[in-house]
């Protein structure tokens, strides 16, 4: 094995301007109190998170629906090594959920206890507040 003379940097904190001019509807839902996917007008696929052009025949003739707020996960994992940026946070549970619309949502899952989440269990989908104060979404028990 090779070894190279290294030197250990200071970690990096980068923040930068995110452009949303095309997905900007969606964080105008949130505001709203909805969570919004794209529906692909030519061939009816409905996309999340939201695509300003279709990923299945690349059209941009796009509507934007809320998505159903309740479905099952499908698989979850409880995060106790955190990336740098959720450091703050104490560790988390992130869920996959196949909403009744057919579409997969990946979010953390709060208020419940690590033991009591199963495969299959019923969630619901809301927008929620950051604990940095920036809206988002994630999944509660029903
Ligand atoms: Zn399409």
């Amino acid at each position: 094995m090779l070894t190279i003379p290294t030197l250990k940097s200071k970690p990096i904190n980068l923040s930068y301007d995110i452009p949303i001019s095309r997905t900007k509807q969606f964080w105008d839902g949130l505001k709203e109190g909805k969570v919004l996917a794209t529906k692909c007008k030519k061939c009816g696929t409905l996309n999340f998170p939201p695509a300003a052009d279709c990923p299945n025949c690349y059209s941009s003739d796009i509507e934007w629906i809320p998505l159903s707020s309740e479905g099952e996960i499908e698989t979850f994992t409880h995060v106790i090594v955190k990336p740098q940026s959720f450091q703050e946070y104490e560790p988390y549970t992130i869920v996959i959920v196949k909403l009744k619309d057919n579409v997969r949502v990946l979010a953390w899952l709060t208020d419940t206890l690590i033991e009591n989440i199963k495969v299959g269990m019923k969630v619901k989908l809301q927008v929620k507040k950051s604990q940095e104060g920036v809206l988002t979404y994630e999944f509660t028990p029903i």
